[in-house]
């Protein structure tokens, strides 16, 4: 019989409803909202208020496209939203929406965390049993993987300051290229021809990327004063035009970032022997870092996959199917686990904040 799940994310820039189903693992809806200020980035209160203004018209989509197969809210097996960990008060919006629907339509609920919601449609998509992930987004930089020992999510390697998204944003918002950075970036750095030096820091399975913000400033600085900038390789050049130098800039800072993240990926598939990567986040739509995945894959002898890029952002498709693989984990013996027929309604809440 078919499970219809319906998730709504909502834990920072995006407002999204995805609906699965489930028995067949099909993604039958995914619609969103995406907050964005090229100048100020996501302030927490224009943040919210964006959400609340805007989210019935994904819900009012949701609801059409259920009525075009015939179905309702009350058809749904069960209602997931992102929990966190993410902005407060988008996480609100997320909470009352979903609590609204199933209240309303008496379906049960399941709170998910966010993190493992990539995960989790990671392995959904791909069909991998046991991978390790490279959960690549704004805030995160995270290399992930089962513990062979009890099935936790462990985080071997991670980034000790900011994201390597939320890096990209902010160089781009230095050259006022707009928000999302990371797309321009990409762009941009296929004109790149020369490899600047470009602080590369790796600390045992982490990464630091905070420091490359006041190089690339400096670098500006440089560019403007005519002074000579100092390439990988010990050269130096003086550019004259602007474009030359952004393309430099944008290549080299990919190239070096895309480096730190497979260097600590390597390290980690070489520590805990998994045979499958799967890339996951937002970061993971960059078709260079792709390409340097893919080939490290391969000289590992590592099956590689990634998710088409509307899975990979931040999505209601995710929160929907992490919703259900948590709510079977949850259980309810007397029902037998993972049946959600003959539910009554359970407008509970649980929480799990830790993966
Ligand atoms: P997420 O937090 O998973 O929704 O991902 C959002 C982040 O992905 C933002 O920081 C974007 O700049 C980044 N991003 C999106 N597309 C690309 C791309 N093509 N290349 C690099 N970064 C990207
Ligand atoms: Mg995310």
């Amino acid at each position: 019989m078919e499970k219809l799940v319906l998730g709504i994310e909502c834990t920072a820039h995006t407002f999204g409803i995805g609906i699965v189903e489930v028995t067949k693992k099909e993604v039958l809806f995914n619609e969103k909202n995406v907050f964005r200020d090229d100048n100020n980035g996501m302030d927490p209160r224009k943040l919210s208020e964006f959400h609340i203004s805007n989210f019935d018209s994904i819900l009012l989509k949701a609801k059409q496209y259920l009525a075009s197969i015939n179905k309702s809210f009350s058809d749904l097996s069960l209602i997931t939203f992102s929990q966190g960990p993410g902005q407060g008060n988008s996480l609100k919006v997320a909470g009352l929406v979903a609590k609204t629907l199933s209240l309303k339509y008496r379906v049960p609920i399941v709170g998910v965390n966010h993190i493992r919601s990539h995960l989790e449609i990671g392995k959904m998509h791909t069909g991998f049993e046991d991978p390790l992930f490279l959960n690549i987004t704004g805030v995160n930089s995270q290399v992930i993987a089962q513990s062979e020992h009890d099935k936790n999510y462990v985080v071997y390697g991670e980034t000790e300051d900011i994201g390597l998204g939320n890096l990209l944003d902010s160089v781009a918002r230095e050259f006022d290229l707009g928000f999302p950075g990371g797309p321009k970036i990409e762009e941009i750095a296929k004109s790149g021809k020369h490899m600047m030096s470009i602080p590369y820091t790796i600390k045992g399975m982490n990464v630091s990327f905070a420091g490359m913000i006041s190089n690339i400033k400096q670098k500006k600085q440089y560019f403007e004063n005519k002074k000579e900038i100092e390439l990988l390789s010990g050269e130096k050049i003086v550019y004259n035009k602007y474009e030359d130098f952004l393309a430099d800039i944008c290549f080299s800072l990919q190239e070096t970032v895309f480096a730190m993240i497979q260097e600590v990926a390597e390290r980690a598939l070489a520590y805990t022997n998994k045979k499958e990567l799967v890339l996951v986040g937002g970061v993971a739509a960059n078709k260079r870092f792709v390409e340097m995945t893919k080939a490290m894959c391969k000289t590992r002898e590592v099956t590689y996959d990634a998710l088409p890029l509307p899975l990979c952002m931040d999505n209601g498709v995710m929160i929907a199917w992490a919703g259900y693989v948590r709510y079977l984990e949850l259980g309810d013996k007397s029902r037998g686990q993972g049946d959600l027929s003959g539910l009554k309604p359970m407008p509970y809440i649980t929480v799990e904040n830790n993966i």
